[in-house]
């Protein structure tokens, strides 16, 4: 079993409690589905590993392009989330020109 599938066996949205019910992952954001998919990522064990591969797979994707919940946040959060990680980046490259 590779790195990346072993985390995803332990996954909470892939153990038999959720099987017939994935599609709360996809619900609209304001219903009761989506909040309470949003309470089984809270709670998830492999929530950072989530989080890692679902900002790798999604990229700059805009936040129409980014479909369901992972790692406990919508669409419109993780592009949010993106845009602050791509400011740090900048901000720590800019600090690294101005120290070379
Ligand atoms: S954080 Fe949520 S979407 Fe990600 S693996 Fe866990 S339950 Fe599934």
């Amino acid at each position: 079993m590779s790195a990346s599938s072993s985390w995803r066996a332990r996954a909470s949205c892939a153990q038999p409690a959720y099987e017939g019910r994935r599609d709360m992952w996809f619900a609209p954001i304001d219903s009761p589905d989506a909040a309470e998919a949003k309470q089984v990522c809270a709670g998830c064990p492999v929530r950072q590993a989530c989080l890692t591969a679902v900002m790798a797979e999604e990229g700059a994707a805009n936040r129409h392009d980014r479909h369901g919940i992972r790692a406990g946040l919508t669409g419109r959060e993780r592009r949010r989330l993106y845009e602050r990680y791509r400011r740090a980046d900048a901000e720590q490259d800019q600090h690294a020109k101005a120290a070379a």
